[in-house]
């Protein structure tokens, strides 16, 4: 087979070799790149688990907890006796609910024990004020992964995938003490109540719209939208005194609640918590329950076997424990040379990005200087935290329960944690993903870039790669993240992470110009598994194009600077192979866009790509001057 040209897909030139040879794990919907990485970490942090439940050697108490719990959940794969009977102990919670007044009653309890509600609570940093916490309200996640495959034109993809959710509902329902003619109707209302929620809350391109989740109401305005739920008592037995807003981040559903919630509807709303508990505590009681549980999951991600039980126990300790493992790795595998080196990179990048902003062509004189101060007021949260949060002194069980149990009692405390923030000021010591995870964040409400110790390695960075390769690895998604800080939700938050219009209307004007710009970049792009919508990925997308922007600044400035390895770099980290319905659900689902088009579009904004490679206007990375767009 003829070899691809660089000038017409730079993301196939460089990944051909590689995804010839990859092979998509069976228990995993894709490979390669960042996938790769996060398999190798696994892979390395369940060989230490295991070496230390061997030796019973922990390095703190911490882990030992981590490594009971690992054990318990392997040890559920080889007991499977009590099946399905910890779930119905635990669901005569929803089944003894037999009026309104019950489950008013019972509240707190079915709010604590993370029992399936027909709304959410969370405490979270208030977007207008990020030094204090507040109280928010939404509505619950739907059967299907996207409240969009609830729209009319989706109909036809709708039905068969609730086709496939309901074989594995009833297979799992008959595993249960109800008799045939009971299972029968508790799927029908489950259906049903989730067809009505489905018209009503979100949708995934509906939540990237940061600004417009924040609606504050008065707490008495909120309890008359969910009555007849005694909401006002509910939120003074959970914190004493009830606070006096809630930020309400679903109108919609929350207007419509009566019609969705009421004494009509109670016997489907019970149907539909118990089923949907049900399904949701098949990973914690049998080998066979955790496989039948998974069912839907697979077939809508097109991955043909269930998680091995060790990658399963693995997971679930790590992420209960996130914080200790995370530092764990992060101390072992992460040296003190390599932090230093990277956070250098880091502020050459801000430090650019500053320069950058003073010749803008989008900002005002007075924005800009706000821009500025924002970059310097970054918080910069590289490799792993110095210490765990005191939560996980908290986060103790008791071992003869059965798993099922514990995972819900440790949850139940991290909720307990967070409902008593309340009154706390917000925490910005916190870090939003722990040392162990291949990704990176900015987070908008504290103005802060987190960078995980397992995304700082190959092809991201090492010591061992050159500073071209390593900017356009790990350089060009550290410049991506602080974009984010100036993408269309974070440049609606100030310097303190508050939403905050600190634009003028013709700097958003100047923005919203180029916005559209970016969006006709990837909207309607047919690629073999469906069609891109471009408003829905746009922030991504402008991060992508900042990052690269940055980076390709303080190459044109590094002595002995190779574009050549610049750009083979970022095309590299890109590189996924994944299953097609896998694809097709991310299309949905997913803020970013598909990886081979993060790799080949960015650089054509950008005359370095034309020089280095002699880009022509009959190649097929080439786009006209009019077209191009650099944003920051
Ligand atoms: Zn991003």
């Amino acid at each position: 087979m003829e070899k691809v040209r660089i000038q017409d897909d730079l993301y196939m030139y460089v990944n051909q070799e590689t995804l010839d040879k990859l092979v998509i794990p069976d228990d995993k919907p894709a490979t390669g790149g960042f996938s790769t990485l996060n398999e190798e970490v696994e892979k390395l942090m369940i060989d230490e688990f295991n070496a230390m439940v061997k030796s019973k050697e922990y390095p703190n108490d911490y882990l030992k907890r981590t490594l009971t719990l690992y054990k318990a959940a392997k040890n559920v794969a080889k007991k499977d006796k009590d099946g399905i009977k910890p779930a119905l102990k635990r669901l005569e919670m929803i089944k003894n609910l037999d009026s309104m007044s019950a489950f008013n009653r019972k509240l707190k309890t079915l709010v604590m024990e993370g029992m399936p509600l027909p709304f959410d609570i969370a405490v979270q940093a208030d977007l207008k004020d990020a030094e204090h916490n507040c109280l928010y309200i939404q509505g619950p996640s739907v059967v299907l992964p996207d409240a969009s495959y609830y729209k009319p034109e989706m109909a036809q993809q709708k039905q068969a995938l609730i086709g496939m959710w309901t074989n594995m509902a009833q297979m799992i329902l008959a595993k249960t003490d109800l008799s045939a003619e009971e299972q029968t109707k508790y799927l029908e209302d489950t259906l049903a109540f989730d067809e009505m929620l489905g018209a009503l809350v979100k949708t995934s391109e509906e939540w990237s719209e940061y600004v417009k989740a924040y609606n504050p109401m008065k707490t008495s305005r909120v309890s008359g939208l969910v009555k007849p739920i005694r909401f006002r008592a509910l939120l003074k037995a959970l914190f004493g005194t009830a606070p006096e807003k809630v930020v309400v981040l679903e109108p919609r559903y929350f207007k419509a609640f009566k019609e969705v919630f009421n004494e009509e509807n109670f016997e489907m709303y019970k149907h539909w918590a118990y089923v949907r508990a049900l399904l949701g505590a098949c990973p914690y009681l049998s080998e066979e329950l955790r496989d039948m549980g998974g069912m839907f999951m697979r077939a809508i991600t097109g991955v043909p076997v269930c998680t091995p039980v060790e990658k399963f126990a693995y997971q679930l300790a790590s992420s209960m424990y996130s914080e200790p493992v995370g530092l764990y790795y992060g101390e072992k595998y992460f040296g003190e040379e390599a932090k230093k080196d990277i956070t250098e990179i880091v502020y050459q990048i801000i430090d650019t990005y500053k320069e950058r902003i003073k010749t803008n062509d989008i900002l005002e004189e007075a924005t800009k200087e706000k821009a500025i101060l924002k970059l310097s007021k970054m918080g910069v949260k590289m490799g792993y935290p110095d210490k765990v949060d005191e939560l996980y002194d908290l986060l103790v069980f008791g071992e003869r329960k059965s798993l099922l149990d514990i995972v819900a009692s440790l949850k139940k405390i991290r909720f307990q944690y967070q409902l008593d923030s309340i009154n706390k000021p917000v925490n910005k010591e916190e870090w939003a993903m722990p040392g162990h995870m291949v990704n990176a964040c900015y987070n908008p409400s504290v103005n802060d870039i987190t960078f995980p110790a397992a995304i700082l390695q190959a092809p991201f960075y090492s010591l061992k790669q050159t500073r071209s390769e390593n900017l356009g690895g790990i350089g060009a998604v550290i410049g991506h993240e602080i974009s984010h800080a100036f993408d269309s939700n974070g440049a609606k938050c100030d310097e303190n992470g508050n939403i905050n219009n600190w634009w003028t209307k013709a700097d958003n004007k100047r923005f919203d110009k180029k916005v559209n710009q970016m969006v006709k970049q990837f909207d309607g792009i047919e690629l073999p598994w469906g069609k891109v919508n471009g408003k829905f990925i746009v922030s991504e997308n402008m991060a992508d194009n900042g990052g690269m922007a940055v980076t390709l600044d303080i190459m044109s400035r590094t002595e002995g600077a190779s574009f050549e390895e610049y750009f083979m770099n970022w095309a590299r980290v890109w590189c996924i192979k994944a299953k097609p319905e896998y694809l097709q659900l991310l299309l949905t689902v997913d803020v970013h866009g598909p990886t081979c088009l993060r790799a080949n579009i960015p650089p054509r904004n950008f005359p370095e790509w034309y020089d280095t490679f002699k880009v022509k206007k009959s190649d097929k990375m080439y786009i006209a001057p009019s077209k191009r767009v650099v944003i920051w």
